[in-house]
């Protein structure tokens, strides 16, 4: 069973899929039906709210689950979180929404969740943010938050692939995530645990990845820090920053600047931002599409970082600049990082930026916004 529920006031709910082939001695559906638009049905709420102010944003709207609902037990759920921007022109747009779909079913693939047609299912979410649209704010900077989710709801206390599966998509009014200008932060270098390790769920965006990092981030809020470093082995190599990729950048022996992020070696979350990030620098250093304001001399690569690079780039003066990526925040600096009872020190520009980040993020957010326009961003 495919369902489709926004729960931004109005509600569409649909059942596009079918019932699929449950197998005859187990019952789990070997078939499963695929999203068929022509199958949509669109329920208007008959009291639908009107959007609060935006500075007291909720979510509402209940699911009614069974309490045996794998979901619940065994953490058989995945999403995606994608915007929808409101331009100038009053045109509304996401930004490579493809590879949100893509992602969502590696995620599926990855938890025996049923996969589906991803350019059905951006399709309507498309309706749904046509529907929803008067709910995007108006004020600069604010957009709204897609959150595409896919559950397991079988009502079965064994463990194994799902025989009923549900996917619906709530959407949210958001606002900017520095509404005061960036504010760089300070992160914990987080020995004590780790988000993912090799062979596990982490290059997925999967609920159960998630769950396990409240702790450790309350842990770092209470020693001062804003959010975690996820550490991986003896090392301490850096992978990720809370939730947002993360990229670093070098001063070279050669006066060259090195923008470094973590390889997709399966402990990595393939974030959109952190791929636009790393396809904006190699197309400004190819000539393919320079960048205002980016230096010439710079190189990208997907390497392995150690703290302990880091703390010799910091001491040496060879440290430029590190940054989280993610679709929520976009780019956030970061000036210090808790190491081993240690601060190490990060520069940030005048404006909280570095001289990487802020003409990426000028580029990236006028893609997003429709300022700039680009092949990225995609009309609902
Ligand atoms: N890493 C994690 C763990 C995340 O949850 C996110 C947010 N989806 C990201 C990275 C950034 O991904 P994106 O740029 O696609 O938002």
């Amino acid at each position: 069973r495919w369902g489709a529920a926004t729960i931004a006031g109005r509600r569409l709910l649909s059942k596009v899929g079918g019932n699929g082939t449950p197998d005859p001695m187990t019952g789990e559906l070997t078939a499963l039906p695929d999203i068929n638009v022509s199958r949509l049905e669109i329920t208007r709420n008959t009291k639908p709210n009107t959007p609060p102010p935006s500075s007291t944003l909720m979510f509402d709207g209940p699911l009614n689950l069974e309490p045996s609902s794998t979901v619940l037990h065994y953490a058989q759920t995945l999403f995606e979180g994608m915007k929808a921007y409101r331009q100038e022109n009053g045109k509304v747009t996401l930004f490579r929404p493809d590879m949100n779909m893509k992602r969502m079913n590696n995620s599926a693939r990855r938890i025996a969740l049923p996969t589906f047609d991803g350019e059905a299912l951006l399709d309507l979410i498309k309706e749904l943010v046509r529907i929803d649209k008067h709910w995007i704010p108006k004020e600069p900077g604010h957009s709204l938050y897609i959150r595409p989710t896919l559950i397991g709801n079988q009502k079965a206390i064994g463990v194994g692939p799902p025989n009923e599966a549900l996917l619906f998509v709530i959407c949210s009014p958001v606002g900017p995530y520095y509404p005061k200008g960036f504010k760089p932060v300070a992160l914990y270098g987080t020995t004590e645990y780790i988000r993912a390790a090799p062979g596990g769920t982490g290059a997925y965006k999967l609920g159960v990845n998630y769950a396990p990092g409240v702790m450790p981030q309350k842990d770092a809020a209470e020693k001062g820090y804003v959010q975690n470093l996820w550490l991986h082995g003896p090392e301490h190599y850096l992978t990720e920053v809370g939730t947002m990729n993360m990229f670093v950048v070098f001063k070279k022996e050669n006066g060259a600047l090195e923008l470094v992020t973590p390889p997709l070696d399966g402990m990595i979350l393939p974030g959109v931002t952190r791929d636009s990030v790393l396809s904006l620098a190699r197309d400004h250093i190819t000539g393919k599409n320079r960048l205002p304001n980016l230096p010439d001399n710079l190189v990208v690569s997907e390497r392995g970082v150690t703290m302990k690079e880091v703390q010799e780039a910091s001491k040496s003066g060879d440290l430029v600049e590190l940054f989280g990526a993610g679709t929520a925040a976009v780019i956030s600096p970061v000036d210090r990082i808790g190491y081993l009872g240690e601060d190490v020190h990060i520069p940030t520009g005048p404006d909280g930026m570095g001289p990487i980040s802020r003409p990426i993020w000028t580029e990236l957010v006028g893609r997003q916004t429709g300022t700039i326009d680009s092949d990225w961003s995609v009309t609902v």
